[in-house]
């Protein structure tokens, strides 16, 4: 999610805009949807202006803060230059000083955030959980569902735990398969409260479209995925939930966050996943974000992948020979050992990833994970080293 800094003029309400033109306002333009239109010259503003009286009340001028000759009788949201692209969505809240972006159309990745509440509480979560009532967001994901532009062909909802808005989520869920059949749509839950039978029916039965649900699990048995979940009993109910998505054909895809005590583990895991869990579409081994609680408990978060390449190398032979497809997440390739680059995404949203000073003469930049842009605050996943042509030949032959 992008900050900006701005100057709200006359928004009375919290809202999500859509940003468009002056000519995209034609066609785009509906009574239920907000539009944000820059505006960078006196002519322009005047024929916002005109539009507003006309009846367009939800259109906002958005004017550079460089340029203080622009004086807007109609709303307005006064912030940088050159920072907003067409087909933006942004969150305007009035009496805060900073607008959000919370989608762009040219990112990579999309995802819809729908509650801060969790009922785990994971040793590594980035997004450390809050207890308060936040149920509005489920309205602002289904505003923002409905002010997408143009269907993008993958679409995340997260949290916090997404399963504890309830029947909600159903409503979201359909929402967004109505207004983007073409979309992909992927739901990160730990899954627990899938063993709960009502609420597993309720969100599961009679799906226009399978939804793909990215599951952690974290452990072979119960002492190690409740502990790193901080959560007893949430192994039996992940399990469970797993079971349960199967039983409702859904897609899964195992995530398995590589700290310490799972890296200890991870070949008797992806064991366990391989004979008892072979169903699943795909496991995950992803690179722990150095943020959130990872920094408040970094003797156990913080590994230097490349200490750790026969454990790594263990668990993927174990999924290969299982027949269970596996990626690597968040992962820079000079952090694993060579078998494993090919299984290695570029994983990382887009407003989050950046590269080091090292990766600027590095071979394979174009195809690597990079690193989390706040990877200062906390470690990088190993000591970052460019890889050579050379090396990458002597791979291939
Ligand atoms: S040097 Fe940078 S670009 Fe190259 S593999 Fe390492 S992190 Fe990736």
């Amino acid at each position: 999610m992008r900050k900006l800094a701005v100057k709200l003029q006359g928004i009375q309400r919290r809202q999500l805009c859509r940003v468009s033109t002056l000519s995209g306002l034609q066609q785009e333009w509906e009574p239920d949807l907000n539009f944000l239109v820059p505006a960078s010259s006196q002519e322009e503003l005047r024929q916002l202006e005109t539009l507003t009286q006309a009846g367009l009340s939800n259109v906002a001028a958005y004017l550079s803060d460089s340029d203080a000759t622009l004086q807007s009788a109609m709303p307005a949201v006064i912030g940088p230059p050159d920072s907003l692209e067409q087909a933006d969505i942004i969150t305007l809240t009035p009496g805060s000083k900073h607008a959000h972006i919370i989608y762009r159309q040219s990112d990579l990745h999309h995802s819809l955030f729908l509650t801060n509440r969790c009922n785990s509480y994971c040793l590594m979560c980035s997004q450390p959980p809050t207890q308060h009532d936040d149920s509005w967001l489920v309205g602002e994901a289904l505003q923002l569902a409905r002010h997408i532009k143009t269907s993008p062909p993958l679409l995340g909802i997260s949290g916090g735990e997404p399963l504890l808005a309830g029947t909600a989520l159903r409503e979201v869920i359909d929402t967004i398969q109505d207004l983007h059949p073409q979309t992909c749509l992927e739901i990160l839950t730990n899954g627990r409260l899938f063993s709960q039978a009502p609420l597993a029916q309720a969100l599961l039965q009679d799906l226009a479209q399978p939804v793909r649900w990215l599951v952690p699990l974290y452990g072979h048995a119960d002492f190690l995925h409740d502990f790193v979940v901080q959560s007893p009993g949430a192994f039996e109910q992940t399990l469970e939930g797993l079971l349960t998505l199967q039983d409702f054909q859904q897609p899964i895809q195992l995530r398995i966050v590589l700290i310490e005590p799972v890296l200890r583990e991870l070949s008797e895991l992806c064991h366990f996943i391989a004979r008892n869990l072979p169903f699943v579409q795909q496991v995950a081994l992803m690179g722990c974000e150095p943020i959130g609680f990872a920094l408040a408990n970094r003797d156990l978060c913080e590994v230097d992948l490349r200490a750790w390449q026969q454990e790594l190398l263990a668990g993927a032979t174990a999924l290969r020979r299982g027949h269970v497809p596996y990626v690597l997440m968040n992962t820079p390739l000079c952090a694993l050992p060579e078998e494993l680059w090919p299984d290695a995404h570029r994983s990382i949203s887009d407003w989050k990833q950046v590269y080091a000073p090292e990766c600027q003469d590095c071979a394979v930049q174009s195809s690597c994970s990079g690193l989390f842009a706040w990877h200062e605050r906390g470690w990088k996943p190993t000591a970052i080293k460019a890889i050579s042509m050379r090396q990458i030949h002597e791979q291939i032959h």
